[in-house]
């Protein structure tokens, strides 16, 4: 009999799975239908030796002191600073757009007020900043939005800016100085030996307990439990009663090269070329030195495993009807990125599962 089943061993369900057994004393049971725990941040060394992530390059970064701290109770750290670059009419250029990219795209030697007056010449002026095309035009204007944003998310959601919420292209800031990290959290950096090794310390005690190759609907019946915490796709666990939510996927190729070095930076967009949307080297990642250097090339599509909550206003409304349908059950718990229908990174699911076990406690320090 556990006190705990938790479905998925990402962050939502490894966060709580390691909490419940260490704070609360809890008995749990994981369970992934994947082969490793770990989620979409799982990592491996890939035959050549190269440590690869399997979903695609994850890069931690957060300001929460508290998610950061929790999490180095697991792991020691790397700093990294992520940087990108576009490749926009053959000129690899920096992305998010700043007093670097302007310069080098027009050849022009700005500085950072002058830079501010121009992109106040380009914008349009919004009444409401609503969608994820407003975002950009009201900041910088119509022709860097399409030169850096309109092909990207076309190809990246198979929508039109346009009908995609703001929060999608508020992600990628503008800047008017030099500053061309990808983000600027205050805490930014790799787990030393790897997100999976991070993983296997979390979920390394006697009271938890881990299946995986198991979709929990194939045991259900077999397993004695108090509650349940689901971090799968919410939709999924009602059975589309109210029909599908639309996630996006990806399809990653990866390739290994015999040559140290692929890119000159760690990761490089491509908003109007090929059917990818980018191509990351993990070596500039991991800080792995290796003879050979493997990427990935991300390649969206309709179908296959769930990895986008698609943000746009009918789709929240229809995530509406599952979330009030969920806060009816007693004892289920739904966390996490597909099981709340949330566009978040790690550090956002991580703190989102320690507020749960807070509440969790709570409720159960209350009662007794
Ligand atoms: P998941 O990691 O998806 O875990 C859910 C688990 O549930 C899965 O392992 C799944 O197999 C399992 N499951 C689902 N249904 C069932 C079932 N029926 N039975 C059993 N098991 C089931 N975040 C960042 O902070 N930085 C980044 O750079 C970054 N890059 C990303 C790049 C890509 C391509 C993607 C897709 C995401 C990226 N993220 C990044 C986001 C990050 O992956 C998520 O925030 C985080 O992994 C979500 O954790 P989770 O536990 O909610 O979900
Ligand atoms: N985006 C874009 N051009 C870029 C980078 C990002 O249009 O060069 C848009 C695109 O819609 C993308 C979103 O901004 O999906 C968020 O980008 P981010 O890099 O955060 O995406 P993720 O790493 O989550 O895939």
């Amino acid at each position: 009999m556990y006190d705990y089943l938790i479905v998925g061993a990402g962050f939502a369900g490894s966060v709580l799975a390691e909490r419940l057994a260490n704070i609360a004393e809890k008995k749990v049971l994981i369970i992934d239908k994947r082969n490793h725990i770990g989620g979409n941040a799982y990592d491996y060394y890939d035959q050549a030796g190269v440590l690869v992530h399997k979903y695609g390059p994850h890069i931690f970064h957060t300001n929460s002191l508290e998610v950061f701290t929790y999490l180095s109770e697991f792991t020691e750290w790397r700093n990294y600073q992520h940087k990108v670059l576009a490749n926009v009419d053959g000129q690899l250029l920096p992305i998010p757009i700043n007093l670097n990219t302007i310069n080098a795209m027009y050849g022009t030697n700005l500085n950072s007020d002058q830079l501010t007056t121009f992109f106040g010449s380009k914008s349009e002026k919004k009444k409401e900043v609503l969608t994820s095309e407003d975002v950009v035009v009201s900041a910088v204007g119509r022709e860097l939005y399409e030169k850096f944003f309109k092909g990207y998310t076309r190809k990246q959601w198979g929508l039109d800016p346009s009908e995609l919420s703001s929060s999608v292209t508020a992600r990628v800031p503008t800047r008017t100085n030099k500053d061309d990290r990808y983000f600027t959290d205050t805490y930014q950096s790799m787990p030393l030996h790897g997100y999976t090794r991070m993983f296997e310390k979390m979920l390394d005690h006697p009271n938890i307990h881990i299946m995986l190759n198991t979709d929990y609907k194939d045991v259900l019946g077999e397993i004695g439990y108090k509650e349940l915490i689901f971090t799968g796709p919410i939709d999924e666990f009602f059975d589309y009663r109210f029909g599908k939510l639309p996630y996006r996927s990806l399809e990653f190729k990866f390739e290994t090269h015999d040559q140290e070095q692929f890119q000159q930076i760690g990761t490089i967009n491509y908003p109007n070329d090929y059917e990818f949307t980018r191509i990351t080297e993990f070596k500039y990642l991991t800080g792995q030195k290796h003879h050979k250097t493997s990427v990935v090339y991300e390649f969206p599509k309709a179908v296959g495993d769930p990895y986008y909550p698609i943000p746009k206003p009918d789709n929240a409304a229809l995530y509406k009807k599952y979330h009030d349908l969920a806060s009816q059950l007693q004892s289920t718990h739904f966390v996490g990125r597909l099981a709340t229908y949330k566009y978040y990174n790690m550090d956002q699911v991580v703190a989102q599962a320690l507020t749960v076990f807070k509440k969790i406690r709570n409720k159960e320090i209350l009662v007794n």
